[in-house]
């Protein structure tokens, strides 16, 4: 800045003029903003995988070792540290960062970090456009200096808000974060350079008033047409339309994007900016060409080559609003816990190309399908007989992708209506995307899941059980809350759980709270609070265990039941997770995760749960857990 400030000084004396000293600002800034920009990406991506090969290293390093202030703190009784003083501080930065929110009703949710980025990102993009515009004269913010430059700047910002907006993202490759996360920043991103549009468009009308001249002029045909769309786009995009019509939003999108930006070229064509715009084309080709090869890939049998798997799907109704889809993997196909899947089913779909993500909830691990003789650490396991199938499926676990699917309106109420009829759906699938949270390193974790959000905690804690097993994995204790709304929906995992809870290793301890969460007509006669040394138990003619519900339901807890086991405890109540995470939190030190997916309300609970006092820098320095939160929302929040 300080460089044009002094060839402001001299432009009277030289033969810079006020035409020229606007043009260079014109391309040089947006430049500019990109280098900000990239660095900022840079710094990320950095912080990112620090924590990505501490949490992978520290995980096998099972010695004290006294060097790392986390991991010693494991082994020592708690008393205060300086040390741990910058541990602390990290936990007050994550506190205020991700679980102090602004809420708008009850659905709408900002945390404090994309507060602060748009914030930081309105405040940058303005400074860029509004700053060094005083002329040569010296008129401040001179109409002829930020009118150009607000525009040029916004086009230097849609390659970025493309690939923000991609599946495959670059961004989302160098900084791990989950490309439905960035979503936010595409929407953020989209919505201050619209602003900044209509600062270019409105000062434009004003500088050339009266507009009559230029109408038959191309660049400004095709600059109306791109605004035009880009404002359309922006109206659907907002959340209550995207909320109540996902598939219009979608297509609206979708044509919208292709309007605006084939306007766009043509308009900063003719003043030999294009090179902005095009390359957003190449990105948004790249992704949907990845996105084809993942599918041709994956789906060959239906494109007709070679005799791939087939991937007719069965859709199962588990509950009135529940669907469990499950069908043959791809052999090729592979995941790690927490990933999702786009699935395409024309069958069931209104409109072509229709993809709707869903979480995997099967592990892809032989383990929980070993036969018997392979597990001798485990003396349990031998006793028990479990049917050959997990989650319910005849196929083996790690064979199979399944999917606990909440019926909504849309998609999923005609894939329930398939699911009625009990046909095969043919399905396609695209992903696996996202990331997957690697708890390895974390000696407690506690992951907590509403209804189908199961399908998220589910694999990461088999994957624990593989950890510990392993010895890869430094963790000690894994707590596994589940609410549900019927006693049935039990069964969409027991047998699996308890698999794993017998492969589990004795270092571990694992706690198991289901919580039933129904119409008390379900679950009246559930007792408060369940354990199998509850003496409320009633004893059935074949010697089984048994809870008589009142609409004739029954609980059966014979010896098989997930309920024999004495970790698994059943409650007919809301689990009170202030109360749960409060005393995790005291019981434990060194690293401490907590993963939830769920409903608005339990991750509001949880993030409330989790900031000062419980999980405060006095806490953490007084040898309290380091404690990390990870929301999974199921939805572009
Ligand atoms: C990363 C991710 C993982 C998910 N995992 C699961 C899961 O394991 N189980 C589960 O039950 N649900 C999951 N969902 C939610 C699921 O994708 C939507 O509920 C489903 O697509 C709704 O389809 P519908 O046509 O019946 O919705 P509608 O009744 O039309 O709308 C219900 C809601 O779903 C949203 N929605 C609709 N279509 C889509 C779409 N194609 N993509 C994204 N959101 C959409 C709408 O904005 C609306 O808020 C996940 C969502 C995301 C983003």
């Amino acid at each position: 800045m300080d460089t044009y400030m002094a060839r402001d000084v001299l432009a009277s004396r030289s033969s810079v003029t006020d035409k020229t000293l606007r043009s260079t600002r014109n391309k040089l800034y947006p430049l500019q903003a990109w280098y900000c920009i990239g660095l900022f990406i840079f710094i990320i991506a950095v912080f990112q995988s620090i924590s990505f090969f501490h949490s992978k290293f520290a995980g096998r390093r099972k010695t004290f070792n006294d060097s790392d202030p986390e991991l010693a703190s494991v082994h020592r009784r708690r008393s205060f540290s300086w040390r741990r003083i910058p541990l602390g501080l990290v936990n007050a930065y994550r506190v205020i960062s991700f679980r102090w929110t602004l809420e708008f009703g009850k659905t709408y949710t900002l945390n404090m970090a994309e507060v602060f980025v748009t914030i930081a990102y309105i405040i940058f993009l303005f400074l860029w456009a509004f700053i060094n515009t005083t002329d040569l004269e010296g008129h401040a913010f001179d109409i002829t200096y930020w009118s150009n430059r607000s525009g040029m700047l916004a086009a230097s910002q849609f390659p970025l808000i493309t690939a923000l907006g991609t599946k495959n993202n670059i961004v989302s490759l160098i900084t791990g974060i989950s490309y439905d996360k960035l979503n936010y920043v595409h929407r953020m991103m989209s919505r201050v350079v619209f602003t900044l549009l209509w600062v270019h468009g409105g000062s434009e009308v004003v500088r050339n008033a009266p507009f009559q001249p230029y109408f038959a002029e191309q660049w400004l045909v095709w600059g109306v047409v791109s605004m035009i769309a880009f404002s359309i786009l922006c109206i659907v995009s907002l959340r209550p339309v995207r909320a109540q019509a996902y598939e219009l939003f979608f297509y609206v999108h979708f044509s919208m994007v292709l309007t605006f930006l084939i306007g766009a070229y043509y308009h900063t064509k003719q003043f030999t900016v294009a090179y902005w715009i095009y390359p957003c084309f190449v990105i948004w080709g790249l992704d949907r060409l990845i996105r084809f090869i993942r599918l041709v890939m994956f789906n060959h049998s239906y494109f007709g080559f070679g005799s791939g798997s087939t991937m007719d799907a069965t859709a199962e109704l588990l509950s009135d609003d529940f669907v469990r889809l499950r069908f043959h993997r791809p052999s090729h196909f592979h995941w790690t816990p927490g990933q999702t899947a786009y699935l395409i089913m024309p069958s069931v779909s209104r409109l072509p190309f229709e993809a709707h993500p869903f979480t995997i909830a099967s592990f892809n691990s032989k383990l929980f399908d070993a036969p018997k003789e392979q597990n001798p650490t485990s003396e349990k396991y031998t006793q028990i007989s479990i049917a050959e199938g997990s989650l319910g499926s005849s196929a083996p676990f790690w064979k199979e992708l399944v999917f606990f699917i909440n019926v909504r309106e849309g998609f999923t109420a005609r894939l329930k209506d398939a699911a009625l009829k009990g046909d095969k759906v043919k399905v396609f699938v695209d992903g696996p995307y996202g990331p997957s949270p690697n708890l390895s390193s974390y000696d407690t974790s506690v992951l907590i899941a509403g209804g189908s959000g199961v399908s998220y905690t589910l694999p990461v804690l088999l994957d624990i059980i593989e950890r510990v097993r392993n010895g890869q994995s430094s963790c000690s204790r894994v707590v596994f809350i589940w609410s549900i709304r019927s006693v049935d929906h039990i069964h969409w995992i027991d047998e699996v759980l308890i698999r794993a809870l017998r492969l589990a290793p004795p270092s571990l301890s694992i706690s198991i709270h289901i919580h039933v969460t129904g119409a008390p007509s379900t679950i009246e006669t559930l007792p408060q609070s369940y354990s199998p040394k509850d003496e409320k138990r009633a004893r059935d003619d074949s010697g089984s265990d048994i809870m008589e519900l009142q609409d004739g339901k029954v609980v059966e807890i014979n010896n098989d039941s997930l309920f024999a086991i004495e970790s698994v405890k059943l409650a007919h109540e809301r689990p009170d997770l202030w109360a749960i995470l409060r005393d995790e939190v005291k019981a434990t030190t060194g690293r401490m995760s907590v993963s939830v997916c769920g409903s608005q309300s339990i991750a509001r609970s949880v993030r409330g749960a989790l900031r000062f006092p419980v999980s405060s820098p006095l806490s953490v320095a007084n040898g309290g857990p380091s404690v990390t939160l990870h929301i999974e929302s199921f939805g572009y929040a």
